[in-house]
């Protein structure tokens, strides 16, 4: 009540303090108003400014050059560079996987079923553990094959690379190796029969044996009449 007391005694004085008091007051509760307008201004710009980067960001996401692309198939580009003893071993680890292996091409060429452009060969291990492993390729392919390993004659030396199967589902569950590149590694070769003396040995020995067998036999014989 100090301020109405004096507004009561003060007359005009106390009217004009009262009115620059109120105008003070005014300018406080402006200032305030000020403040709040400049901080929601400033929130605003804020957003403002953080909005056109979330855009940008997933502009990023969509077709660019470092894009994801959820539909992309599992890479099995990842290649085991194995051996056919492994593949005859039949290592679960291995089935569907991309393989590469070295072998020698043995037997015949054989037409694959109902699938004229496609043929099967059989490779066979360099590592001499003779194992052999079907190959389904193609003709095509094939082509670059100069002998198929036979009695006297060494099969080209091919490297494969294709996808193995324990079982696979196209053929009839066999365990195969279809190939996707063939690249010849060593040709093949015609190996001659040579001669070797010491090969007859065994049979002079034999022979021989026998010619005393028959001698001892008759020498009995002739003994006993
Ligand atoms: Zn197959």
């Amino acid at each position: 009540m100090r301020r109405a007391g004096r507004g009561a005694t003060g007359g005009a004085a106390g009217a004009v303090a009262r009115g620059a008091e109120a105008a003070a007051r005014a300018t406080r509760a402006a200032d305030g108003m000020r403040w709040a307008a400049v901080a929601l201004l400033l929130a605003a710009a804020l957003l403002l400014a953080g909005m056109p980067a979330w855009a940008a960001e997933g502009d990023e996401a969509g077709p660019g050059d470092n894009a994801v692309n959820p539909q992309q198939m599992p890479d099995s580009s990842f290649i085991y560079d194995t051996s056919i003893a492994d593949l005859y071993s039949a290592d679960s680890y291995l089935n569907n996987q991309t393989v590469q292996v070295v072998g020698e091409v043995i037997g015949d060429r054989i037409n694959a079923e109902f699938n004229a452009p496609n043929c099967w060969i059989a490779l066979q291990a360099v590592d001499g553990s003779g194992a052999d492993i079907p190959v389904f390729t193609t003709k095509v392919a094939t082509k670059a094959i100069d002998r198929y390993g036979a009695y006297g004659v060494r099969g080209t030396t091919v490297q494969v690379r294709g996808t193995f199967h324990l079982t696979c589902p196209e053929h009839e569950g066999l365990t195969d190796l279809h190939a996707d590149h063939l690249s010849v590694v060593k040709k093949g070769e015609d190996l001659p029969d040579e001669l070797d003396p010491t090969r007859f040995i065994p049979g002079a020995v034999m022979v021989g044996l026998g010619l005393v067998l028959i001698l001892v036999f008759y020498r009995l014989w002739e003994s006993q009449r």
